[in-house]
């Protein structure tokens, strides 16, 4: 069942780091010990710009005017690229059902190609917002068992379809 939730009982969810190369990973709770829950909707699909270089992880470049040229640039490593040098990244901010209720969550790129994958879909990056809407409301409810951190899906284990 696909679930409406009033927007202003969730708050805004920031562009975060998919973390997936974290040296913690290995800290991580065995497989049977990832909480069960459902991914029940989807609120935004979110394909962005990237910076590029890997310990920035993943974090969306803003748009700046510099020198009279509009450049991509991330603020923390002070970065600035064209979009053609950027990497595209993906972040789908979805509702989970969890033991304790219903958590407005995001997904990133490796987390999402998984769900698909996993349904034998074979993930076509053309990050294309409306494309990737549709073929995620076609799945849409799935169970996943997952990681947490913060309010983002850092890790998931699904059942092969
Ligand atoms: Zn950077």
């Amino acid at each position: 069942m696909l679930q409406v939730v009033a927007e202003s009982e969730l708050q805004e969810l920031p562009i975060s780091s998919d973390d997936d190369d974290d040296a913690d990973r290995t800290d991580e709770a065995a497989p049977s010990h990832m909480p069960v829950g459902s991914v029940i909707a989807v609120f935004e699909v979110d394909p962005y710009l990237a910076c590029p270089i890997n310990s920035c992880s993943n974090k969306k470049l803003v748009t700046v005017l510099q020198n009279e040229l509009y450049v991509m640039k991330y603020s923390k490593c002070n970065g600035t690229f064209r979009a053609s040098t950027a990497k595209t990244y993906l972040r789908v901010v979805v509702l989970l059902n969890t033991e304790n209720g219903n958590k407005k969550c995001a997904m990133f790129l490796p987390t999402i190609k998984q769900v698909f994958e996993s349904r034998g879909i074979d993930f076509q990056t053309d990050f294309d917002k409306t494309n990737i809407m549709e073929a995620i409301m076609k799945i849409v409810p799935f169970e996943i068992r997952y990681t947490l951190r913060g309010t983002t899906i850092v890790n998931i284990l699904m059942k092969r379809k």
